[in-house]
């Protein structure tokens, strides 16, 4: 049975696929020749990431696709009620990347709070003559300790920022529109497992109480943002936003609204509206610290969604592959 990897596939999943009897393909079709592909060669899964769509058109050329596997978190890519009307089997991998998007959120909030992002870009240009008034520009950082973490969206990836973000010693609220108060579990190496119960804020006070405010919620239904200029207005004057959900969650011409405003101090994007050709005047701008998308982008994280992957694959095909 032929696996098409179409946005690619960990080396330790593959592996796992071809030892219980499947043959994976991981060179890239483009888009428009994937019907072709998949029934030409037989494939039987198409496993995609983010970059390859699967919309009702290909689901309808391909009556040969039994199984179509999404590496990572958000389906969007993926016309998946459909595709489960049809009968195909599709899944994702939702628990393996939370961590290495905890861990770029956190990254940010250390980066900006030092203005590494900007010193960064200045240091190269006019380190060597002006290090004195750069010295006085970016000499005016903070520390996380003892700060607030507002977290909007309390999932998985919202419980994993709040383990780093305690370790920190940082105050955590979180808000969820489904409010789930079961404690956050960690543990610390040799130390034994902590439990914290992480209190619930009203959106409102988590916006006005927060040094530090990090989105983990889906795309919304409505397409609605999250943050928008009302929102930003009651942000803390020199708080710092983090984005590493999806694009739109932040209104971004607010967001440069809120800048020309003074209304905060900076943001971290990882995800933007208009992917994957960004606006520059958000790349470019000096109180944003931009990353293309790489929050789940570890090597770790795509090793756990590649063997997660494989996993999902021979549970749903491993018998018939046997019987061939
Ligand atoms: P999750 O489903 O575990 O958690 C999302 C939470 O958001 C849920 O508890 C839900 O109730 C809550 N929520 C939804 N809409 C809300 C709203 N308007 N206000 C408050 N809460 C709301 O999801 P997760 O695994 O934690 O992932 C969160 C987001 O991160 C997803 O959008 C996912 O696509 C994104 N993500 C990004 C990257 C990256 O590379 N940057 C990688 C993985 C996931």
């Amino acid at each position: 049975m032929k696996i098409l990897a179409n946005d690619g596939i960990s080396p330790s999943g593959k592996e796992k696929l071809k030892s219980a009897g499947f043959s994976v393909v991981t060179e890239k079709v483009e888009q428009d020749q994937l019907a072709d592909a998949i029934n030409n060669e037989g494939y039987v899964g198409l496993l995609v990431r983010s970059a390859t769509t699967v919309r009702k058109e290909l689901i309808d050329q391909c009556p040969g696709l039994k199984i179509i596997g999404r590496g990572g978190v958000g389906m969007d890519n993926i016309d998946v009620e459909y595709a489960r009307e049809k009968g195909l089997k599709v899944f994702n991998t939702p628990a393996s990347s939370s961590q290495s998007v905890a861990e770029l959120v956190i990254a940010q909030m250390f980066s900006l709070s030092r203005s590494l992002h900007d010193a960064n870009r200045q240091m190269p240009k006019t380190g060597a003559e002006d290090f004195k008034a750069l010295k006085k520009k970016y000499g005016k950082g903070t520390e996380l300790r003892g700060k607030t973490l507002g977290i909007v969206g309390f999932g998985r990836i919202g419980r994993s920022l709040a383990q780093y973000a305690l370790g920190c010693g940082m105050k955590v609220v979180a808000y969820d529109m489904y409010w789930n108060d079961k404690p956050v579990k960690f543990k610390i190496e040799g130390h034994g497992d902590i439990e914290v119960k992480v209190p619930f804020s009203e959106m409102d006070q988590l916006l006005e109480n927060s040094d530090y405010i990090s989105l983990h919620v889906p795309k919304q239904d409505d397409g609605q943002a999250v943050i928008g200029s009302e929102q930003l207005k009651k942000i803390k004057r020199n708080a710092i936003l983090i984005n590493a959900s999806r694009g739109g969650v932040v209104d971004e011409d607010a967001l440069l609204e809120a800048f020309e405003e003074e209304e905060i101090r900076y943001a971290a994007l990882d995800v933007f509206e208009n992917e994957p050709t960004p606006r520059e005047d958000l790349l470019t701008h000096d109180k944003i610290s931009a990353t293309p998308h790489i929050g789940a982008a570890t090597l770790e994280a795509q090793d756990r969604i590649g063997v997660e992957l494989a996993d999902n694959i021979i549970e749903a095909l491993g018998e018939s592959v046997q019987q061939q």
